[in-house]
């Protein structure tokens, strides 16, 4: 059996010896844990859903213009 490799450091360890699979240690586990939770605080919204709401609220701002043309005529 070949040897797992840490997700975290990279490490190559033994299998029998680690008890926080599928890291090498428990101050890898807690790294990897603390990365993901900092990128998605980091990261609330995608640059497409940023763009994709940019648009909206133009469109909606167009078509009040429009309204208030109607209106006046
Ligand atoms: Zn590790």
């Amino acid at each position: 059996m070949s040897n797992p490799q840490c997700p975290s450091c990279g490490i190559l360890f033994e299998k029998a010896n680690s008890k926080t699979m599928p890291f090498c240690s428990q101050d890898c586990r807690q790294l990897d844990l603390g990365k993901w939770l900092n990128e998605s605080i980091r990261i609330p919204l995608s640059p497409e859903e940023m763009a994709e709401r940019r648009q909206l609220a133009s469109f909606e701002f167009d078509n009040n213009d429009e309204s208030i043309d109607e209106e006046e005529i």
